[in-house]
């Protein structure tokens, strides 16, 4: 029941677009727009069923309106789904399509890049409609802001377990050494944090070893670090109960999305102690930069504004301790009152 699923969650729209001839089978959700328009990327997937994309549109657009609102960005939430094989030769005909689904929304769904798609599938997007973020020669890798705003939101953890958010005598074990990986690791040496490192790929470590001064280990071998804080920037599910049992980790904060392989993980991490950075809340800095794209930005502005990540996390801290909830709960909290307060003054208009 279509409607059912939309309700449970209060989703505002699901739209489907065909183009059987060339191939294209696709799905806009729209969350919320009370914030702003939805914006939120496009995923390319084979889907087992209509139904498990479907579920995935909705349960990514909900994702994006939570992270938009905690961080502060006057923006809804969306996701879109193209259906199919995204190794597919042939894209222009497709992504065309998907950008003519775009615009058919008229300004309340903006597109940008995600798993299965790339910049270059967003200029066939951009053909179309101008309702697209993330175009190449814009507002650039987000990464690095990305990584920027995870670095913050990590000191603002060291801060709220130990006093002081001086990362000099802090330990940190990064999984995942890639565009974000990379970039963190250089933050942290540069403000004095002992390293140690993993990746599936030589070189990227060695690059690492060789700037930073990391050590290296293998890739199993990162959950049982002891270290203070386990900043995960490659897969998601990482907290998981196999993995769970090995932390020593006083603090979780990276940027992988999805972090935990079930909410229940929350609960676990906060029952043992560790300091959970919601993953939503702390990998803001790529929706902030394309946000600073729709809002012709400065790279700085766009850096300044991803560092507003540090207070927004010590809110929620501060609202987990007080209410005795885990970190995620506060930060969900925060989102649903973030939205629901600017309905009320929508409202009251
Ligand atoms: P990336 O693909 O550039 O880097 C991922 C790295 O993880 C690669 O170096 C890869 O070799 C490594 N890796 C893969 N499997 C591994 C394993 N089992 N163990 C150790 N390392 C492994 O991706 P990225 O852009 O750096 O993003 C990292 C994470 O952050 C992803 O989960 C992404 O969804 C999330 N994220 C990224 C951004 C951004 O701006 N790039 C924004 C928000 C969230």
């Amino acid at each position: 029941d279509i409607f059912e699923m939309m309700g449970r969650h209060e989703h505002e729209q699901l739209a489907f677009w065909s183009e059987p001839r060339l191939g294209y089978r696709g799905i806009i959700a729209i969350h919320d727009t009370t914030l702003g328009p939805a914006l939120g990327g496009t995923r390319f997937w084979n889907y087992a069923s209509d139904e498990a994309a479907i579920v995935d549109a909705l349960r990514l657009a909900r994702g994006m309106s939570y992270k938009a609102a905690v961080a502060g960005l006057n923006l809804g939430g969306g996701k879109s789904v193209i259906i199919g094989d995204n190794r597919v030769q042939d894209r222009e005909m497709i992504f065309r399509a998907h950008g003519r689904a775009v615009e058919s929304l008229g300004g309340r769904y903006i597109t940008a890049e995600d798993v299965g798609t790339s910049p270059k599938d967003m200029d066939f997007v951009l053909a179309e409609t101008d309702h697209v973020v993330g175009i190449d020669g814009r507002s650039g890798d987000p990464s690095p802001v990305t990584a920027y705003g995870v670095f913050v939101g990590l000191r603002a953890a060291v801060a709220h377990k130990t006093g002081s958010d001086d990362l000099s005598d802090t330990h940190v074990a990064v999984q995942g050494l890639g565009h974000v990986g990379y970039w963190l690791c250089r933050y942290l040496h540069e403000a004095g944090a002992r390293l140690t490192v993993t990746d599936i790929d030589a070189e990227r470590i060695a690059r690492v070893v060789k700037e930073f001064g990391a050590t290296a280990v293998g890739t199993d071998e990162i959950y049982g670090v002891e270290a203070d804080v386990f900043a995960p920037c490659a897969l998601g599910a990482v907290v998981n109960d196999e993995t769970i049992e090995a932390f020593r980790f006083g603090i979780i904060a990276g940027a992988a999305n999805n972090q935990l392989a079930r909410s229940e993980h929350g609960k676990a991490l906060f029952d043992r102690g560790i300091l959970y950075a919601p993953d939503y809340v702390i990998n803001a800095g790529g929706v902030i930069n394309v946000y600073g794209e729709l809002h012709d930005w400065s790279a700085e502005r766009s850096k300044k504004k991803a560092g507003g990540i540090y207070d927004a996390l010590r809110r929620i801290f501060e609202t987990a301790d007080a209410e005795g909830i885990p970190t995620g709960t506060a930060a969900d909290r925060q989102a649903e009152e973030r939205i629901q307060n600017a309905r009320h003054l929508q409202r009251s208009f």
